[in-house]
């Protein structure tokens, strides 16, 4: 099956399921028991089956293969939100006194959670500042366990160079963790230029409704967990399963059922069958909205290249774009929705401006089918210092726009005369 047959029929048979056509939701807890032998071997992972919605759920299970066939993965675990991959994510190979590298760059949540949270856990981040691949391996020592990135970053829209990065990983035998919301697997298959671990928030573009949150990791299957002592908690035994080691007994999905079976069996950070059954509606027109997000933001971002109030624009697939190069290389089909842009003047123009938007949304979302404004420094980059904000590249006055489904007409007539009144 080609990407776009995917999105509309992978994972779901209708013969199997009464012959709905639709995925059904399975809003069950529990499922019944065929016998004790059956149950046992289920809690004994002899077999596979439903125990109890907290670990798996049919609705959700149909999400999980189609998306691991988009991403040519071995297997996929959805969670209930796009911090809980991340996290688990991490978890799954982490441990106190380890450590991680990731781009200072990344989602703000996500800087807060490892440098934060995760800190406090004993598991430390070092943050890489640069974009260069060789200033990640300046960090990597004994402890590291992953280096994490992002594809395509927002607020600033940098594009990763993935591959470089997976190289480095590897020659040192740390898997690489790509978080690729914003490119979407329609844009960017990480696992094509060496990623081993991909982890989405499909509350933005997957589910785009707006309806839903969500979360999934994505197994490459490819990193071999043998080639290090630090991934023990894959190689060895697991006393929560009678001494079970998952890569003899999973072999390349060893990753992924651990963090399902163990991870999501004790955090418990499920995803909903109902949030499911959303985001299947979402996923289906996948490559229809990336190619209308991408077409329309480059127009957008033109339009305000143009316009003498705006100092900077930033948009990885506009020509002369710090990005430019890269965009080509690894987003060939568009560079979906996310821009930047920085208005010739102070605070109050910049908020005036966004006072005055009529149609565009003002709220923090991305990949929504609505266009969104955001204005990072007052709003998710909120909690970083003045100095923490130029180190990752937020200029105080900088605004962020999600283009959304609109016509591109109407987007661009509201930032013109909102523009104008902010000046006036
Ligand atoms: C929103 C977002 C997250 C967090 O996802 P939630 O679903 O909001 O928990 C993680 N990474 C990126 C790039 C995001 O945009």
């Amino acid at each position: 099956m080609k990407f776009d047959t995917i999105l509309v029929q992978g994972g779901h048979n209708p013969v199997e399921n009464r012959n709905c056509i639709s995925v059904p939701i399975y809003q069950t807890t529990a499922y019944n028991f065929d016998d004790v032998q059956y149950a046992a071997d289920l809690f004994d992972l002899k077999s596979g089956g439903d125990i109890y919605t907290r670990i798996s759920n049919p609705t959700t299970q149909v999400l999980e293969e189609r998306l691991a066939m988009l991403e040519g993965g071995v297997g996929a675990l959805c969670l209930s939100s796009g911090q809980s991959a991340s996290l688990i994510s991490i978890l799954n190979i982490a441990k106190s006194g380890d450590e991680i590298i990731a781009s200072e760059n990344i989602y703000g949540g996500t800087v807060n959670l490892l440098g934060v949270t995760l800190e406090k856990m004993g598991i430390k981040t070092r943050f890489v500042s640069s974009q260069k691949p060789e200033d990640f391996e300046k960090e990597i020592n004994e402890k590291t366990v992953c280096i994490f990135a992002e594809a395509l970053t927002n607020p600033q829209i940098i594009v990763a160079d993935i591959e470089a990065l997976s190289k480095i990983a590897h020659k040192h035998n740390i898997p690489l963790i790509i978080d690729n919301t914003v490119a979407t697997p329609y844009l960017l298959k990480p696992f094509e230029f060496g990623a081993d671990i991909a982890v989405y928030s499909m509350t933005k573009y997957i589910a785009s409704h707006g309806n839903a949150m969500g979360g999934v990791i994505i197994d490459s299957g490819n990193f071999d967990w043998n080639v290090s002592e630090k991934f023990k908690c894959l190689t060895d035994n697991d006393p929560s399963y009678h001494g079970l080691s998952y890569t003899e007994e999973f072999g390349k999905s060893a990753y992924i059922v651990k963090a399902r079976v163990q991870l999501l069996r004790d955090l418990g950070c499920c995803l909903s069958p109902f949030n499911a059954y959303l985001t299947l509606q979402g996923l289906e027109t996948l490559s229809l909205r990336m190619q209308r997000h991408s077409n329309s933001a480059i127009v957008v971002a033109k339009f305000l290249q143009k316009h003498p109030m705006i100092k900077s624009v930033g948009y990885p697939g506009l020509e002369g774009d710090k990005y430019y190069n890269l965009a080509k290389k690894y987003l060939p089909l568009g560079a979906s929705s996310l821009l930047n842009f920085v208005i010739d003047g102070d605070r109050k123009v910049s908020t005036k401006f966004i006072e005055n938007l009529k149609m565009l949304i003002h709220a923090t979302n991305i990949g929504d089918t609505r266009t969104i404004v955001t204005y990072p420094a007052l709003t998710t980059h909120r909690q970083l210092s003045a100095k923490q904000l130029e180190e990752c590249g937020i200029s105080e006055s900088l605004i962020r726009l999600s283009i959304g489904l609109e016509d591109v007409d109407d987007i661009i007539e509201d930032i013109n005369q909102a523009l104008s009144k902010a000046m006036s």
